[in-house]
């Protein structure tokens, strides 16, 4: 279902969203991309509805995710245990016992929220 913001953000066809002006200027709050991108993956995998809202409370806030130079390996901070421990993300997939015990995790959706999030508001120009 889409809403009048959704609409004014232009098509909002299954791959080619566009938060830009004919400039490449971004055009909404980097978060509220991340918002969008985390409904869209709810609709698709509802069962995974749980994860995705977690992942999208670890992509909202920045001090949870480092980006290493290569763009595609993702440090994400861990929810659990107050340890500060870090997980490795990749295309691979991650460190953490969710993901071991064969779910995509938390983290795998966030660091996936996060690079959506950045080709749409054009930060990110190149496909991982
Ligand atoms: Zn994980």
């Amino acid at each position: 279902m889409r809403n009048e913001r959704d609409q004014e953000r232009g098509k909002a066809t299954a791959d080619t969203v566009t938060f830009q002006d004919k400039e490449g200027r971004c055009l909404v709050p980097f978060t509220d991309i991340l918002a969008h991108f985390a409904k869209r993956a709810k609709a698709a995998f509802p069962s995974a509805n749980g994860r995705v809202g977690r992942a999208l409370e670890i992509a909202t806030d920045a001090r949870n995710v480092i980006i290493a130079d290569d763009y595609t390996t993702f440090f994400i901070c861990s929810q659990t245990g107050g340890g500060g421990g870090w997980y490795t993300v990749t295309d691979a997939g991650c460190q953490c016992k969710d993901y071991e015990f064969g779910h995509v995790c938390k983290h795998m959706i966030a660091r996936w929220l996060v690079i959506r999030a950045q080709q749409a508001d054009g930060t990110r120009r190149r496909e991982v």
